[in-house]
């Protein structure tokens, strides 16, 4: 009996899944954005970290137990906090990221990410997401100490490969590990549902064509940003409705329509109006300027 209470309150704070022989993720939303790892020969490679250093201290020590190998690497997917302030649980661990990545990084602790500033937003949160809140008290922020400029190799037989494609930010890249033929895409892909994609460094352009470059390379399983793993073919009909999203973008700034307007009359496809109510108003606002 007692083992069997342990297994389930153990289950509720454990999000982490084996997806694959090799690949770990959890894509259960309570900790940010999804995240996971790559076990290589002699190590264990992080992609992401979460958002709850508490939460994310326990995803260090289950994959610990689990694989026996410690986590060298951590490697940011984007410079967004839902995948960067878990950041802290992991070290020691070397903090890998594109360089335009790290740039914001820098900017944000200017502003956003100043610790008075982060601590007033998410008071706001403190009954919803109480976890969050406790770990925002506690809360170091850790930067990239490795960063690179196009793309790098990891692993003794460069079994991953990390690479800048830029589009949800400007810093946004993808990690594939090529024996198991999956990416971490990051918020490239928000699995199912409309994207954010309000950074200020947001490029609908390069988005669409970095999703071109993936679905070109026929890997079989996609590990999203946000929401549940997905295919090929998730990711083909995701193309298609960031395009139609943006060709009606580009058509409503010629008519003049307003941002509302474009929400009500329903120029939002099919495919992505799920999740709408929370990013449309601020992704759009974004694209429309991008466009206008
Ligand atoms: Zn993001």
């Amino acid at each position: 009996m007692d083992n069997y209470i342990w297994k389930i309150s153990f289950h509720i704070i454990m999000t982490l899944r084996k997806l694959v022989d090799g690949i770990y993720v959890d894509t259960d939303g309570t900790n940010g954005g999804n995240h996971g790892a790559i076990v290589l020969e002699d190590e264990v490679v992080m992609i992401d970290a979460g958002m709850i250093h508490t939460k994310s201290q326990e995803t260090k020590g289950f994959l610990k137990k689990e694989t026996g190998k410690p986590i060298l690497k951590l490697v940011f997917t984007h410079s967004h906090s839902d995948h960067v302030f878990g950041a802290q649980a992991f070290e020691p661990v070397s903090l890998i990221a594109s360089v335009p990545m790290r740039e914001r990084c820098e900017e944000n602790l200017k502003g956003d990410w100043e610790i008075e500033t982060i601590k007033k937003n998410y008071a706001a949160e403190k009954n919803e997401r109480p976890e969050l809140w406790e770990a925002v008290q506690t809360l170091s922020i850790r930067l990239p100490d490795v960063v690179f400029k196009t793309h790098l190799f990891l692993g003794n037989n460069e079994e991953i490969s990390v690479k800048l494609l830029g589009g949800h930010t400007a810093g946004s890249a993808t990690i594939i590990s090529h024996p198991h033929n999956a990416i971490f895409i990051g918020d490239l892909v928000f699995s199912g549902m409309f994207p954010y994609g309000g950074d200020p460094t947001c490029d609908p352009d390069r988005w669409i064509m970095a999703l071109e470059e993936v679905l070109d390379l026929g890997i079989e399983t996609i590990i999203p940003g946000h929401g549940p793993i997905c295919g090929p073919s998730e990711l083909e009909r995701y193309i298609q409705a960031l395009m139609d999203l943006r060709a009606n973008v580009e058509d409503a700034t010629t008519t003049g329509m307003t941002v509302s307007e474009f929400i009500e009359e329903g120029m939002i496809p099919q495919d992505i109006t799920e999740g709408a109510e929370r990013f449309a108003e601020r992704t759009l606002n974004h694209w429309f300027k991008f466009y206008g």
